[in-house]
């Protein structure tokens, strides 16, 4: 049926394509990608052929138009390098124009190395703030880490090896010495979550920066040390109140 599709793919093993992300690939009327090489290989590898219009940052403004136009008549599957479009990848102008000359959007939802992270990460899961990559200069980076010291979450990041030891020590430095986890090559041969405070994190990256792709996790700040004086004086009313 003519709409858009986004579709998410695998964000290293190609087993984790879903049925349904591999049915859309192979029937789509045409694909939207971020580069053509990377889904040439996913479409090998289901056997499959479509053709592909590239629509990453630099020709997204250019290009909306006429994919939007085609959405009318056709079937159009966003489809990233890896994982789930729109998340750190392009895509969200994409979703809004099409909803806006309204075009049917459809979620064929997938793997997101965010989420995997989170599943190894061994950290509070109940709320968390995924707050992308970091700038990569300091003080851009020191001003976006004092932005989210505050926020009583668990925060998830996207890094690259040879920024880790830099980004580690920043978040060291901004956020104290909270639990934190890397998770890296998820779902590759040498998938690794490695646990530990942040400061110790950093030092063990310092000066080895390890291959592959990264996801920074990193626990909530701790509990206030003690209640204030009205919590306590509100807990010992009701507490007399059920006195007999
Ligand atoms: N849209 C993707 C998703 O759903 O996860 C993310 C795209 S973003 C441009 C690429 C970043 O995702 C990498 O720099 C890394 O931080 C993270 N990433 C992707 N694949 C990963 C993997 N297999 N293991 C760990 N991190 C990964």
């Amino acid at each position: 049926k003519p709409g858009l599709y986004i579709v998410a793919t695998p964000i290293g093993n190609l087993s984790d394509l879903s049925p349904r992300a591999a049915d859309m690939l192979a029937r789509a009327d045409v694909l939207a990608v971020e580069d053509s090489r990377v889904t040439s290989k996913l479409l090998q590898h289901i056997g499959a052929r479509r053709p592909m219009i590239p629509y990453h940052d630099h020709n997204a403004d250019r290009v909306r138009p006429e994919l939007i136009a085609r959405m009318a008549g056709e079937s159009v599957a966003l489809v990233s390098d890896a994982g789930t479009p729109l998340i750190s990848d392009p895509g969200y102008k994409l979703v809004r124009d099409a909803r806006a000359a309204g075009v049917p959007v459809t979620t064929i939802p997938g793997p997101c190395a965010a989420i995997a992270a989170l599943t190894l990460a061994g950290l509070p899961t109940d709320r968390f703030l995924f707050a992308g990559f970091l700038p990569s200069k300091a003080k851009a980076r020191a001003d976006a880490i004092a932005e989210l010291a505050g926020i009583r979450a668990t925060l998830v990041f996207y890094e690259s090896g040879p920024r880790l030891g830099a980004a580690l020590a920043a978040l060291a430095e901004g956020l104290g010495p909270r639990d934190a986890a890397v998770a890296r090559e998820i779902s590759k041969a040498y998938e690794e979550a490695v646990t530990a405070p942040l400061p110790d994190l950093a030092a063990r990256y310092a000066d080895a920066p390890p291959k592959g792709e990264i996801v920074i996790v990193v626990a909530p700040p701790g509990e206030p040390e003690a209640a204030g004086e009205d919590e306590v004086d509100a807990a010992l009313r009701e507490a007399l109140e059920r006195l007999p």
